[in-house]
């Protein structure tokens, strides 16, 4: 399985320079990014194979990348296995609900990074059209576009590498049937990054030996009661509570849903007679500390 890892980097004045003389085909290798392949020799991850290649983002930041080949067989080795399975049941009230009840919401520091493009934005349609202003609110707003972007990939990094390795099987809903995403509030998802949440959980469930399932036909996740399998009908989404009227079992619509993704998966896995195997992997950029990645993926 070959990954893609990209770090922030500082170029000088001088490399800057020499950077922008020949841009785009320029493999340079950078002191950062021979400190980040070392750490990840000591990390026991496998040695970069691939040559570092420096590209620039919109807002003006340098990433040096580089692709090694990943040994998911050593990797799954090194993270001990667990009976534990959850369901995920994605939402707006909360970042993602688990079947074990656990409401989890977005980082302060990401809730933080959000406000302060907010503000960027609103300052930016203050400031009159062809002004000097106009233009520095403007890199202004790309900047805190490029903080939120970080922000938000280093929390679903976080996440999902918790999650894998709290658990053996990770189930989830696919996008394409969530009852959300087909609603007028799909800009909230998609601000929500649920995609490149749930591609972490996909490699990452591939690379460390974990079982991921998507739930990929339509399963009435929020209709069904979680105790007795019970059909109780649409519910709105304004709707957080119900009560089943057959059981009488009241239920949070989220941990509810969860549970369902959850055992929905057990029953596709146990139908299909085989888990969701190591099929071909997009590789992904992998957590890097404090080093950053480019606002887009870019695959190896
Ligand atoms: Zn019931």
């Amino acid at each position: 399985m070959q990954l893609r890892y990209a770090f922030r980097v500082y170029p000088n004045a001088g490399q800057r320079v020499a950077l922008a003389r020949t841009f785009g085909c320029a493999r340079v290798v950078f002191n950062d990014a021979v400190r980040a392949r070392e750490d990840a020799r000591r990390d026991g991850r496998a040695f970069p194979t691939a040559g570092e290649l420096v590209v620039k983002d919109a807002a003006g930041r340098f990433f040096a990348s580089f692709v090694i080949d990943a040994d998911p067989a050593a990797d799954a080795a090194r993270m001990p296995g667990t009976d534990r399975t959850i369901g995920i049941d994605l939402g707006l009230t909360h970042f993602a609900v688990l079947s074990d009840g656990t409401k989890i919401d977005s980082p302060r520091f990401l809730r933080r990074a959000e406000k302060k493009l907010k503000k960027a934005q609103r300052e930016l349609s203050r400031k009159r059209k062809g002004s000097k202003n106009r233009a520095k609110a403007r890199l202004k707003v790309a900047r805190a576009h490029a903080k939120v972007a970080d922000a938000r990939r280093e929390f679903h990094h976080r996440l999902s590498t918790r999650l894998i390795s709290e658990n053996q099987g990770i189930a989830v809903e696919d996008l394409a049937v969530n009852a959300l995403a087909r609603t007028r509030l799909a800009k909230s998802v998609h601000d929500a990054g649920w995609a490149q949440f749930l591609g972490m959980l996909q490699y990452k469930a591939a690379r460390y030996g974990r079982t991921f399932v998507k739930i990929g036909r339509f399963e009435p996740t929020s209709q069904v009661c979680s105790a007795c399998g019970a059909v109780d009908g649409p519910k709105p989404l304004d709707i957080r509570e119900w009560t089943c009227t057959a059981c009488g079992t009241v239920h949070d619509r989220d941990h509810n849903a969860a549970i369902n993704i959850k055992t929905a998966a057990g029953l596709a896995v146990s139908a299909c007679g085989a888990p969701v195997g190591p099929e071909p992997v997009l590789a992904q950029r992998e957590e890097t500390g404090s080093h950053g990645f480019p606002t887009e993926p870019r695959a190896a």
